[in-house]
């Protein structure tokens, strides 16, 4: 008998990791199994902070669960097609066609696929740094390369269309876009999306625009979709129910096509083999769609006074008030992304300080350096829970950053020191 070895993993997955619920959700769940308690900041979901779906929404699935025990055709039922393509149309992409969108088990089905269609080996994608990490393993799973271009902190986390065009090699074959932004929250002007629809344009590349966070705007922030600054542009739009109608555990998402008329044949039929692959979308879910795009609720969240807003404001206001931390206002999405200045808190890298929050106060937040390359000191938060738990999750990140300062004045007087040197300043 030949003797027992370890099974030999794919290559491929080898630097692939999933953050938002990698090692750290891993701690995090051993913590609640000791029965020590968890307060999680770190996943998207509207549903687990209290923001329930429309009753319509969930009755319009539990009314057809009988007829939907088969499977639908692959790129989903025309009845839910023809209510995304009349969404479109609706906010200014006037071309789209039923034919021209895929419904998927969530936009995290649909990425991935398209990309597999796409790219050869070593390919290369633009992808925004920091971005939602989904994007960056999905390249990577499809033997692509991720080539990151930085969202700058300093200019509201806006990229800089040129700096993205020089990134542009003979082997790069596609730009995500994520707008409104996860993890910042910034929602990126015209200029700039036209700026990246003129390389994209230049350069004979894709868009991938991933707008999931399209109807979260606060203060009368406006979104463009990106396909409509590039509708000659071979554009796919990613959108769902996940956020929109606060129902990610249903898995319903789509995928638009813009621009692949002329150019994108190829494409179109590499989309349709992989999409009859997975043979259909979840068929109760689809029954959904229809319902779920006929209301628009998103706006009592996020307009003054709704729910949204109101906690947005007020994670924004208590992190304003800790010395030390810098957060850009998000414009979109429900996150923030603060920074701790380095010189302030000797932190260590995010991970780590993302590690002894959990490990000290038991607080779960994702750390930034998981979302791409960024500067150190960051974090990720959601903005969705309800301000007494917000009060609760900045208690522990102000306890913890305490901690630190002290620790670091402790630290210098205990050293005999140069003249001039010395703690840290203590203002903001
Ligand atoms: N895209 C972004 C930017 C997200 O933040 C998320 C989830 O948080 C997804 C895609 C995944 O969406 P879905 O639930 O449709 O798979």
């Amino acid at each position: 008998m030949t003797p027992r070895s370890d099974i030999r993993t794919s290559r491929r997955l080898s630097g692939v990791s999933y953050s938002l619920r990698g090692p750290l959700a891993a701690q995090a769940e051993r913590r609640r199994a000791a029965g020590q308690d968890v307060l999680a900041l770190n996943l998207g979901d509207p549903a687990a902070y209290g923001l329930p779906p429309a009753r319509e929404v969930l009755r319009a699935v539990r009314d057809h669960l009988d007829d939907s025990c088969g499977y639908s055709s692959a790129a989903g039922l025309l009845e839910a097609r023809d209510a995304v393509a009349q969404h479109y149309r609706g906010k200014g992409l006037h071309m789209v066609r039923p034919c021209d969108i895929y419904l998927g088990n969530g936009v995290s089905e649909l990425a991935p696929l398209s990309l597999h269609a796409l790219l050869d080996p070593r390919d290369q994608v633009l992808i925004p740094a920091p971005d939602y990490p989904m994007w960056t393993a999905s390249v990577v799973m499809a033997g692509g390369r991720p080539v990151h271009y930085p969202c700058d902190e300093a200019s509201a986390w806006y990229p800089d269309p040129a700096d993205i065009a020089r990134r542009v090699t003979d082997r790069t074959r596609a730009i995500v876009v994520i707008n409104p932004n996860n993890p910042t929250g910034a929602v990126w002007p015209c200029e700039v999306l036209d700026g990246i629809a003129d390389v994209a344009r230049r350069h004979g590349l894709v868009l991938l625009a991933d707008e999931i966070y399209a109807d979260f705007l606060y203060e009368g922030t406006r979104h463009m979709p990106l396909a409509q600054c590039a509708p000659d542009v071979p554009c796919l739009t990613f959108g769902g129910l996940s956020k929109r109608s606060r129902i990610p555990g249903y898995r319903m998402g789509w995928m638009v096509l813009t621009g692949c008329r002329s150019v994108g044949r190829g494409y179109v039929a590499a989309l349709d083999t992989l999409a009859s692959l997975r043979l259909c979308p979840n068929v109760p879910a689809q029954r959904a769609v229809a319902v779920a795009l006929s209301i628009d609720d998103t706006a009592a969240l996020t307009s003054a006074g709704g729910q949204l807003r109101l906690r947005r404001d007020h994670l924004c206001r208590l992190l304003a008030d800790l010395p030390g931390v810098h957060t850009v206002q998000p414009s979109g999405a429900f996150y923030v992304f603060p920074r701790m200045t380095g010189d302030r808190y000797r932190l260590g890298d995010d991970d780590s300080m993302a590690a002894q929050l959990l490990h000290e106060e038991g607080l779960f937040v994702v750390p930034g350096s998981s979302l791409g390359p960024v500067p150190p000191g960051h974090l990720r938060m959601v903005t969705l829970p309800p301000p007494d738990v917000l009060n609760e999750a900045v208690t522990r990140l102000a306890r913890f950053l305490e901690r630190r300062e002290t620790s670091i004045r402790r630290r210098f007087a205990n050293t005999s020191q140069p003249k001039g040197a010395g703690p840290p300043a203590s203002s903001k």
